[in-house]
């Protein structure tokens, strides 16, 4: 049996401190707050209502 994550989760720390940052190259990502780790957003971590900072 399969279980379904309902909120994203590091790929590193599993922290669910989470944060979505808009990058000028890679578009949205997603930022641990925990360890510091990003990634590109995948579609169900932006259909999470995470914080969404503007990077400028
Ligand atoms: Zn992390």
């Amino acid at each position: 049996m399969s279980v379904l994550q309902d909120f994203p989760t590091c790929y590193v720390c599993r922290s669910i401190e989470l944060e979505i940052i808009n990058n000028e190259d890679f578009g949205p990502m997603t930022l641990c707050n925990e360890c510091g780790y990003s990634w590109i957003a995948t579609f169900e971590e932006l259909a999470t209502p995470l914080l969404i900072t503007k990077a400028s």
